[in-house]
This record gives structure tokens, sequence and C-alpha cells, in this order.
């Protein structure tokens, strides 16, 4: 399957990716995740996107999109995708488009988990990450079995910078400014379905498996 994620920061869109990649043989890739990755091993595009990311801005698109079409044309790709966080805004869209054309490739579903205000804040707020593994729990709703430790890996979870609360209400801002319209763009091409994403992780999961049989993505 080629997918593109589609949603409010605290959508979960990372957790369903990381769900759906496991069940679906698709490549997960996030560019938060990429560019955190960057950041900690101080490449250039991670020391540039750096103080965006803080303040809960939009890295500049170059930076962005050079590091999603390298990822999606190494051969580890070809059995399928799932991107999460990319596209932001129309830009990276039409690079995109651009990008699977030179592939030679097109996506299967476009998928919008629509979140309310609320849910998206209360589960920002609550996220506690993995640094090692980067699996996402929640301190109320998805509590790792020992205390403020990754249930895999063992080692202390942590508080992400931009997931502070001024941080988050400026995230939401930009995406609803930026990414929101590409619900039109992809709408307009027939790509777009739409999802909760209120619902709990198992419940928003066997919805996906049902919407990919009927459509036929595998
Ligand atoms: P969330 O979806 O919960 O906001 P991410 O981990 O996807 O979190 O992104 C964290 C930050 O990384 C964003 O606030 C932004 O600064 C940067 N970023 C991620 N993806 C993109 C993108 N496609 N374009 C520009 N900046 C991005
Ligand atoms: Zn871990």
């Amino acid at each position: 399957m080629r997918l593109v994620l589609l949603g409010p920061p605290g959508a979960g869109k990372g957790t369903q990716a990381v769900v759906l990649s496991k069940n679906y043989k698709a490549l997960h890739v996030s560019t938060g995740d990429m560019l955190r990755d960057a950041l900690k091993k101080k490449t250039k595009s991670g020391i540039l996107a750096k103080d965006y990311m803080e303040r809960g801005e939009l890295v500049p698109d170059e930076i962005v999109t050079k590091i999603v079409s390298e990822r999606i044309s190494k051969a580890d790709a070809k059995q399928g995708f799932i991107l999460d966080g990319f596209p932001r805004n129309k830009n990276q869209a039409v690079d995109l488009d651009r990008e699977l054309k030179n592939l030679e490739i097109s996506l299967d579903m476009v998928l919008y988990f629509k979140t309310s205000e609320l849910t998206s804040v209360e589960r920002l707020t609550g996220r506690r990450v993995c640094p090692k593994c980067g699996i996402n729990y929640h301190v109320k709703n998805r509590p790792p079995k020992n205390n403020n430790l990754c249930d895999t890996c063992n080692v202390i979870l942590v508080h992400r910078n931009d997931d502070k609360v001024e941080t988050i209400k400026k995230r939401l801002e930009v995406y609803d400014r930026e990414t929101k319209p590409l619900l039109d763009y992809y709408s307009e091409s027939g790509l777009l379905r739409e999802v909760s994403g209120n619902l709990d992780v198992d419940g928003l999961f066997r919805i996906l498996q049902n919407l990919f049989k009927k459509e036929n993505v595998a």
C-alpha cells in the first residue's frame, strides 16, 4: 500500500502508522521522526530544522521534501509506504506528486484522521515517547507497564519539547492554515477517505482493515 496520513497533531497518525506498517508490510515514513533523528545525528538538515521544530513551525519545504524523496526511492520502499506528517502544505503535495510520477507509482489513498481539538490537545500533553524505539505512550490512555519506562527498551520515556501547551497551540494553528487545505486538494483527486481520529487504536485499525478490503488496498 501507498498511503498518506493527514490530520492534526495528536490525531494518532504515528501510532496507527506503526500498526499498519507491521500488518501490511509497508514502510513507515515519518518526517517528524526523520527530522528528530537528523537532529540527534547533527546532520545539516537536522541542525537547520531544530528552531522551526521547537517553535512548532514548519521546517522549510526543500529540507523535508528532499528527505522524503530520498527515502521513498530506496529499495525497501518498493513494497509500499505510509507517509506520516508529509505533505504538510500545498507546495509539498505538489512536490510529492512530481516525485511519485518520476518513480512511476501512485498513492492508493489519503486517510484523513478527523479529530477534535480537545482530543488532540489531551493526547499531546499526555504523550511520552521512547527515545530509543520511538514508540508513543500516554500517561492516561496508554501508560507503560513500568513507571515511565519503555515496555520493550526499558529506557526512561521523554516528554517532547514541542508537546508543551504553548507549542501545541502553535502547531494546531499551523495545521489549520497550512495543512487543512490539503483536504480539498486530495478530495479533488478522489483519494481522500475520512475516518475518526477520536477512536482508540484498535477500533480505528479495524475500520481501516475493512476499508482496505473494500477498496482492494493491500
Ligand atoms: P505532529 O504531527 O504530532 O505535529 P511530527 O513529529 O510529525 O509531530 O512533527 C514535528 C515537527 O517536525 C513539526 O512541528 C514540524 O516542525 C516538523 N515537520 C514534520 N514534518 C514536516 C513537514 N512535512 N514539513 C515541515 N515540517 C515538518
Ligand atoms: Zn522503546
